[in-house]
């Protein structure tokens, strides 16, 4: 088979420029590529293999094929075990592409002769290796059925460069996980693992008129550890961070998971009610209140109990969000005044 490498190499490099969508599985990202790859070898089947561990490789698994007919989920990728094809898996760590013309015979595939070649009819395959800062991190597996192929150097040419896109992409899609955890990461507060200030702010500003259009009531609830610099002072600043951890935790479990809890600072918290009146949202926090109450938390030899003082504040488009975090900290004023554990609406 002839290819002209200049056209194709034109196209393969403009498509590897293009902008790629990495929010979906492996097999969304890498598939137009190698069906690309397979019209252009003239082949019957392209899949793409990563190594589970790329400093101590255990088994490859296969996350695009040309085959597939839906996205499978990770769970359900197929794998091989490098013990099963000692020899296949020693051509992939040198490096070097394996052009087994007839795969039932060349050395480095004919382990796969019962097993796969023969099941599927295949009798040719052209392995490109996938690298990762320079080591070996996967395969393209490009495999024809009917006659046996003698592959040319611009067609292994082409199809090493198919496995430096793929390699680009993995990276991409690389950096768009860092990126993601740390957008996770600056919305969330380091101590409790609650959702931080930041966030509040934001979701206040994208749901909160979203919600109330939709005929929605919202408050919030803000909580405020009583007598805490005295924990502190007793116990240790370390003992201190263990109940503020608790404390979230407790807190966390009490309220439903449309609810959003954040730590605003401190032994600050609070929390924002979608569908709640102030009415419910006092209940919530007498509730809240009562739990914590209760739960002795421990910290090594230490049995601690603390108490809440909570103020309930509503929700609504007629002001900025930042006066109904100012009433719900006046009402918290309030029940400090009143003498702390009770919970008063603004
Ligand atoms: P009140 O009942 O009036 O709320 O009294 P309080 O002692 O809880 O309030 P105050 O504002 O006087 O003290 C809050 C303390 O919380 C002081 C500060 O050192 C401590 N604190 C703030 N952030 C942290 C933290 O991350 N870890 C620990 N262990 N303590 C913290
Ligand atoms: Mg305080
Ligand atoms: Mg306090």
């Amino acid at each position: 088979m002839f290819i002209d490498l200049s056209a194709v190499t034109q196209r393969l490099r403009r498509m590897s420029s293009e902008e790629l969508d990495v929010s979906g599985s492996y097999q969304n990202f890498l598939l137009d590529l190698i069906l690309e790859g397979k019209q252009t070898l003239g082949v019957e089947h392209v899949s793409v293999w990563l190594f589970d561990d790329i400093s101590a490789p255990k088994k490859l698994i296969n996350v695009a094929s040309t085959n597939w007919q839906q996205d499978l989920s990770e769970d359900e990728y197929p794998e091989l075990l490098c013990e099963h094809f000692p020899s296949y898996f020693k051509a992939i760590t040198t490096g070097i592409s394996i052009d087994a013309n007839d795969a039932t015979i060349d050395p480095r595939t004919c382990e796969f002769k019962e097993s796969y070649l023969d099941v599927y009819n295949i009798t040719t395959m052209l392995d490109t290796v996938i690298f990762k800062n320079g080591i070996p991190h996967g395969v393209v597996c490009f495999e024809g059925t009917g006659e046996t192929r003698c592959w040319q150097g611009a067609e292994i040419a082409y199809a090493e460069m198919m496995a430096d896109c793929c390699s680009r992409r993995l990276l991409v899609n690389d950096l768009w996980c860092l990126q993601q955890q740390l957008t996770e990461l600056a919305f969330q507060d380091a101590l409790t693992g609650l959702k931080n200030r930041r966030y509040l702010m934001d979701y206040a500003h994208r749901e909160i008129s979203r919600h109330i259009r939709s005929g929605q009531q919202l408050s919030v609830v803000m909580l405020d550890i009583d007598h805490f610099k005295l924990i502190n002072d007793s116990y240790g600043h370390e003992v201190g961070d263990v109940v503020l951890k608790a404390f979230a935790q407790r807190c966390q479990q009490a309220l439903r998971t449309e609810d959003c809890l954040c730590r605003l600072g401190g032994e600050e918290f609070i929390a924002l009610l979608p569908n709640t009146p102030t009415e419910g949202a006092m209940e919530v926090a007498e509730r809240l209140r009562r739990d914590v109450e209760m739960h002795i938390i421990e910290s090594g030899t230490h049995y601690i109990q603390v108490t809440v003082s909570c103020g309930v504040g509503e929700v609504s488009l007629a002001k900025p969000f930042s006066q109904s975090l100012k009433e719900a900290d006046r009402a918290v004023y309030s029940a400090k005044a009143k003498g702390r554990n009770c919970v008063v609406m603004y």
